[in-house]
């Protein structure tokens, strides 16, 4: 399958068609789903639906509110174990500094590093995938004998649109 990620700006222009990258979105999900053999159930899609309404991340609680406001109140349990199938299949990340998740709109391999770029001023969150940095940090972790499990970069500062 054709890499997304190289289409994808990385902080997507205000007023950009986001229809559109909620939609790929969900037809990546359904796809690698299907492909792995794994179940979307409602409730993962509706999760994956509710962080796919902006490119800001939601914490688990602001997502449990987002749920509310459209059917039965979910419990945090549920959630939590929708987010977990959703991170294993890289379809969600969770950016730590800021206990929050946000969809993932590249298409990568579930354990590939990744750099965020995050806006100190609006709060956008860029997710800039990128190849170099990838192989460096598996080439640094092989070269320990460390095994990463959630290689994850969070880097703060200003986006061009602030700027
Ligand atoms: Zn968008
Ligand atoms: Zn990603
Ligand atoms: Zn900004």
């Amino acid at each position: 399958m054709a890499r997304k990620s190289n289409l994808q700006p990385v902080f997507p222009a205000p007023g950009h068609d986001h229809g559109r990258c909620a939609s790929d979105a969900i037809a990546h999900a359904e796809a690698l789903c299907a492909k792995r053999a794994e179940r979307l159930t409602p409730m993962r899609r509706r999760v994956l639906e509710a962080l796919l309404e902006s490119h800001a991340p939601l914490g688990a609680y602001e997502l449990i509110d987002r749920l509310a406001a459209r059917g039965a109140r979910p419990a945090p349990i549920t959630i939590y174990r929708a987010l977990d199938f959703l991170r294993e299949q890289g379809l969600v990340h969770r950016i730590e500094s800021r206990n929050a998740f946000v969809a993932c709109v590249h298409n990568h391999e579930s354990g590939d590093p990744v750099v965020f770029l995050i806006c100190e001023k609006c709060g956008a969150v860029g997710e800039a995938g990128s190849a170099a940095v990838a192989d460096t940090i598996k080439s640094a972790s092989r070269a320990a004998g460390f095994t990463p499990t959630t290689p994850v970069i969070e880097i703060y500062g200003v986006c061009a649109h602030c700027k």
